[in-house]
Formats: C-alpha cells, structure tokens, sequence
C-alpha cells in the first residue's frame, strides 16, 4: 500500500516594525503568493509556483505517495500575523491534519519567521500543535526559507527542517522536493536521526545574505559539500533581523547518523559563519548619492543601472510607498528612469478615471506613514493602464500568476513609475512591462527589493547600486528599536550587544 502524506502550508515573513499587520484577508489573498487553498484546490494553487509545496507534490507524485492536501496558505511579508488569523488559520490546518489520520507522515511548507500576536515563534507553535495532533511516531519534516528565525521548539518538534540555500530563492521548490526526499527515508521506520541545532551571535543584514555574493557563496558551497550519508541534510539559515523576539538570528540545523556526525557538521558550519562576520558588509548609497552615481554610470553603459530601494522592500514588511528614491530621481533630472512598484490604490483609481493621455494631479504614495517620508506632489501623465493580472515568468517568481489590481504609468519629468493596487515585490522584469515599460530600455530602474530582484535584474544590469531612503527596512538592523532580544546578541555584524 503506498504511503498516506498529509501536506499543508503556512507562511509569513514577519517584521514587527513594519506598519501595517497581516489579518486573515492578507492570507485568502497572498499577494503576491497563492490565494489561500484548501483540499483538492491546493494542487492547483501551487502547480508551477516556485513554493516548497509544488516540490513536495511533484516529489511525492514520482514516490507513488497517496497525498492529502489540507491547507496551504500565505501573505506578504508585514507586521505581526493578527491573533485572528493565526488560531483561525492554524487551526483549520490542524483540524485537516488530524481528520486525515492515520497517516504515514506529514510535510509543512513553512517560512520560519512568523511572529504571531500572542505567539513570537509561529511556527514553533505550528509545528508544536501538528506533533501534538499526530503523535510522536509519525514523521513530520519541514522546510523553510532561508530567512527563518529558528526556534529550540521547531527543532524538538519536527524530525527535520530543510531549508532554501538561495537568495533570491529559487530554490523555493527545489526544497520541497529535498524535504519530501528526507521524508521518505523517515517513512515505515521508526529510526530518526539526531539533530544539532546552533544559534549565531549576530545578525545579519538582508543586502548582504546574498547567495551569489561574498561570503554566502563560499559558506553554502561549504555547505552542500559536508552533506552525505551520515549527514543527511544541513541547513544554514541567515535569518530575518527585523523579527523582535528572543531568537531573531541565524542559526545552522544538521541532522546526522549519530550526535557526533550532527554536531560536527554544525559546528563546521558555525565555525565558518563566525569567520565571515565581517564580510557581511557593502556600500549603502545616500538618496541623491545613488541617483547621481547611476546617472553618471548611465553615460556609458548599454543596460541599465539598477538600484535596489532596500528600506521599503515589501518583501520584507514594507508597503512598498515610501517616495524617497522617486523623489530624488525627479529632483536630479533623471531621463529614462522608471521606479516600482509603488502602491496606491486612490491614485491608481484616479489615474483610470483620467484614462492614458490625461494629466493628473496627484500626491503620490507614503500613505503607510514612515517618519521622514512624504507623498511626491506634481502633475503625472497617464501613459499606460492594466488590471494587473499578468504572469511573472522570472527565475524567482518562477510562473506565479500575479494580481496587482489596477495598474497605471504615470510620468512625472523623465521618470516613469509604476503605481499598483496591490503590493509585490518588484522582482520580475515583467512588472514593469505590465504598464508598458521595457525595462531594459531604461538607463535607471529603482526596483523596491532587496536581493530577490537581482534573479530577473543582474542579467540586464549593467550595475547594482544599494540606496538607503527612509523606510521600514533598515539596511543596518542594529538601528531598529528592539525590545525583546536575547541578550548578548550582537544587532549587526561586529555591530552594538543587545541587552
Ligand atoms: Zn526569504
């Protein structure tokens, strides 16, 4: 009889300084993820996503495993998941997951970085509540992004986690896919492997856990060389710094054949990781400093210049408005610059009302409040005009169908820039081509992403320039007000000790 697999997801990317929380609406939605999906209509939300969940169903498809979808679930990354959502949510999964019982195993798709009303380790709490609801005997794996916070609790709970070893994930599936692997070795045998678990003693900022850069890229190809029989699978996760609870921070998760063969994976991990610490560091530019740099470069490059506007990245809580970067473009004179995504339904909505070819006058975005940050007053052209569906074919969102609600490009002097509805991380070039502009026409592109931008960006870019306006991201972690650290923890590489 072929084996019975109960799988769900849940995930949030929480940052509990960002403005806005994330209630039960955010989820049905997903922006720029799957809309909610339960049962049957899981398959079909997450068939050719880049999510761990596509990798788990095409794996288990191949491994002839009966598969029991129950709910899968995600929201853009934002403040704290409301108390609301959070128990309506996981108890509805856990609900699934115990009426499908007897099962021979469970696999979550989970991000690892969700902080709850009520619940600062999420998924601690998730995978807590699913071991209590299946047993201690029934395998139970995970895999999560590589912006988790692990927790002591996800560790004792699960029989492993997995996690994506890119940044832009583009691996997000192909994690599925090693999780359910491990899975399979775990089912109709009651032999586990030991785990080691380590936390490290800094954070790390987002610009920098860059995968393909220095020094990711030399501690993930360490990494994946430790790894075979007696160590099964290994996990380094730089972790998401602007998570204020205890265990905020990265952490490195090795399952071994014996304690030993998982404590010495880990601690080679770690050691390597506490050796690059200062290596975690690169040039932030100023607003205007950065303009005035891409417009100097444009002079003689054929491609474009791209800035990464860090601090408002919705990919990492921000609403993706805050207008510090589009006003230094249009303040320095750029030509041929565009700016995305910036969202603001009521200027969206005004702009369709007007129709493509009318002038308006608007006072776009900085609607979620950062301090130092204000709408860009002036009059716009209405070049373009979409509703917003369209499919993102990049490398990171790899297929996902995307609905940013009414869409328009509005030029203001020489600077194009796209207004949505919706928010999503500017991560695929056909964001911008949605509303008619080609972005490698441009000599200037300021995309609001931190890293995942560069999968579909750094092949048309001429260069990458990091920029640093007032936004709800800081670039330098050690800069944000916490509260509820480990105390210790240092809140930047070779940065300030909390507590
Ligand atoms: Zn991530």
């Amino acid at each position: 009889m072929s084996p019975r697999i109960a799988f769900g997801g849940f995930l949030h990317e929480t940052n509990t300084f960002a403005p806005s929380k994330a209630g039960l609406d955010a989820f049905v939605q997903g922006g720029g993820w799957p809309s909610l999906a339960r049962g049957e209509d899981v398959f079909e939300a997450v068939r050719n996503v880049n999510v761990g969940a596509s990798g788990f169903v095409e794996t288990a498809r191949g491994l002839g495993w009966e598969m029991v979808p129950t709910l899968w679930c995600a929201a853009s990354p934002s403040a704290h998941v409301t108390a609301e959502a959070f128990e309506t949510l996981l108890s509805e999964l856990v609900e699934a997951i115990t009426a499908a019982l007897p099962l021979d195993g469970v696999y979550l798709d989970l991000h690892g970085a969700m902080v709850a009303e009520g619940f600062p380790d999420g998924e601690g709490e998730t995978l807590r509540r699913v071991r209590a609801a299946i047993g201690p005997n029934v395998p139970l794996v995970a895999s999560l992004d590589l912006h988790g916070n692990v927790t002591q609790l996800m560790v004792d709970s699960a029989d492993a986690l997995v996690a994506y070893r890119t940044y832009p994930h583009v691996d997000m599936a192909l994690t599925g896919s090693r999780a359910t692997t491990y899975l399979a070795r775990l089912i109709g045998t009651a032999k586990r492997d030991a785990k080691a678990f380590r936390q490290i003693p800094y954070l790390i900022p987002i610009a920098w856990q860059a995968t393909a850069m220095e020094p990711c890229a030399t501690i993930y190809a360490e990494l994946a060389a430790l790894e075979d029989e007696s160590v099964p699978t290994l996990s380094f996760l730089p972790g998401f710094p602007a998570a204020d609870f205890a265990d905020c921070g990265p952490t490195v998760v090795a399952y071994g054949a014996t304690q030993g063969d998982a404590d010495r994976a880990a601690d080679a991990v770690t050691a390597r990781v506490l050796a690059s610490e200062a290596a975690f560091n690169g040039k932030v530019f100023a607003p205007d400093e950065g303009v005035l740099a891409a417009m100097a470069l444009a002079q003689g490059a054929t491609k474009p210049i791209v800035i990464s506007d860090t601090q408002d990245n919705p990919g990492a809580g921000g609403d993706s408005d805050t207008m510090g970067m589009a006003r230094a473009l249009v303040r320095n004179g750029a030509q041929r610059a565009a700016i995305g995504l910036i969202v603001d339904p009521e200027v969206a909505r005004q702009a369709h009302e007007a129709g493509v070819g009318a002038t308006i006058k608007a006072a776009l975005g900085a609607k979620s409040g950062i301090p130092g940050d204000v709408p860009l007053e002036g009059e716009f052209v209405v070049e373009q005009l979409s509703d917003g569906r369209f499919v993102a074919p990049g490398p990171f969102f790899g297929g996902s169908r995307m609905n940013l609600g009414a869409c328009a490009a509005l030029r203001i002097g020489g600077v194009r820039i796209v207004v949505a509805s919706r928010k999503a991380q500017m991560a695929d070039q056909a964001m911008y081509r949605q509303v008619g502009i080609e972005p490698t026409e441009q000599a200037i592109l300021v995309n609001k992403s931190s890293v995942h931008f560069r999968a579909d960006f750094e092949p048309i870019a001429h260069s990458i320039l990091v920029c640093a306006a007032p936004g709800p991201m800081p670039v330098d972690p050690s800069v944000l007000p916490w509260k509820h650290l480990r105390p210790g923890l240092r809140t930047a590489p070779l940065g300030p000790v909390f507590g």
